[in-house]
């Protein structure tokens, strides 16, 4: 196997079992090494480290998948891998109530760039390094022995495969192609999930259990559920009994599916309520009309797709808040959230604590939220860690 040879002192994250190695830390490799293939990581004296597989094209040069020198990566190792990740969600997350989650999730399973996962009875699949790239057809059929579905469909159109190097790549790669009105059940609820038109794998699965969550402060509440995409935390409202709740996305298609999943679940829909706009203008225009609601839901997307843009993206998670805290009187809850991997829970709050500030109100948190049992992460990657959350309340 060709090698790749560590500069001196940078050997540390490799020894601990994080998954990258950069190129800077690089100080010379065999020749000829093809985008994707399985490398051996040595130190500087050419001590054995880890395997890996590598990619001349990204900064992230290896990706590591293995510490310990005497075993191979073959099929029946990925195998093992993808077993071992899908039995963990079979018996902690799927149950009546639940059939769509996440089985495997990139370096929080050791298998870093592949991301499945499962809903009903297809899967969506996301190969986001040129290591997976290679390998592409062997995961499909690993994961049509372990997980039996009738279609697995291919959504690797995220940037991060740019940065690979690597095309946008969808489409059917087994079976059916899922159909556009599928329904899966998450918490007891059918959700219409369309993985082939839908934004990232068809749904939000790392919210599953923050909906619920917030579900329970909203018994005759009147809720407003800001960036709501197919109705999540909408849904999970109304069935928890809130009197109203108003939902906000800028997303035609996303409202139009939410409407359709209120139908779904026998839930009354005031369609009035159903609002296709963007949520900083409609907060301000809200404020403008002396508006109300008891809870306020915050979910936007990635403000901070990296830490360069943690400032601007600070500001913006800054003043969305603000502008929601404006709109709310002592004994309300906002519920916020940010999927901002660069951003920490202490430094979220810390934002809050300024918004509230600004907004002349007192900030009570409740509840910090975090990530579900099938977005697990490593303790040797902590970078996975990318979705945050709290349960606040205006004293
Ligand atoms: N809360 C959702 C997930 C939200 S994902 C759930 O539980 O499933 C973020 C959503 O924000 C997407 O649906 C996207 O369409 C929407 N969005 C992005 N920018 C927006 C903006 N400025 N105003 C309103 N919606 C926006």
């Amino acid at each position: 196997m060709q090698k790749v040879f560590l500069l001196k002192g940078k050997e540390k994250p490799v020894l601990h079992h994080h998954n990258w190695v950069y190129s800077g830390a690089i100080a010379k490799q065999d020749k000829g090494i093809g985008k994707g293939d399985m490398v051996m990581v040595c130190s500087n004296e050419g001590k054995f480290l880890a395997y890996g597989y590598y990619n001349e094209d990204s900064k992230i040069r290896v990706r590591l998948l293995e510490w310990d020198e005497n075993v191979e990566i073959n099929e029946a190792w990925w195998e093992e891998k993808i077993r071992n990740a899908y039995t963990l969600r079979k018996e902690r997350v799927e149950n009546e109530d639940t059939n769509a989650y996440r089985v495997i999730f990139s370096e929080g399973d050791a298998l870093p760039g592949l991301i499945v996962d499962k809903y009903d009875e297809y899967l969506s699949v996301q190969f986001l390094t040129a290591g997976l790239e290679v390998r592409k057809e062997m995961i499909v059929s690993i994961l049509q022995k372990v997980i039996p579905v009738k279609g697995i469909y291919e959504r690797s159109d995220s940037n991060a495969r740019t940065l690979e190097g690597l095309g946008m790549s969808v489409g059917v790669l087994y079976g059916e192609k899922p159909p556009s009105n599928l329904l899966v059940k998450e918490n007891g609820l059918l959700v219409n999930t369309p993985i082939v038109e839908g934004q990232k794998s068809g749904y939000f699965l790392d919210q599953r259990e923050n909906r619920k969550k917030v579900a329970a402060y909203t018994k005759g509440m009147k809720v407003l559920d800001c960036f709501s995409y197919t109705g999540g935390f909408s849904l999970n409202a109304r069935k928890a009994g809130a009197t109203e709740v108003w939902s906000v996305d800028s997303s035609a298609s996303a409202t139009e599916a939410l409407s359709s999943n209120y139908k779904n679940n026998q839930l009354d829909c005031n369609e009035e309520h159903v609002i296709t706009s963007d949520v900083f203008q409609f907060l301000r225009a809200a404020q403008q009309k002396n508006q109300h609601w008891d809870v306020i839901i915050l979910d936007p997307p990635k403000l901070a797709p990296n830490r360069q843009n943690l400032p601007k993206a600070e500001r913006a998670y800054k003043d969305l808040n603000l502008q929601a805290m404006l709109l709310m009187n002592s004994g309300d809850i906002l519920a916020t959230f940010s999927c901002s991997g660069s951003l920490s829970l202490e430094h979220f709050k810390q934002i809050l604590a300024w918004a509230a500030t600004d907004a002349g109100k007192e900030l009570q948190f409740l509840e910090d939220l975090g990530h579900p049992i099938d977005h697990p992460v490593r303790a040797a990657f902590p970078e996975s860690y990318y979705l945050k959350g709290v349960i606040a309340r205006i004293i």
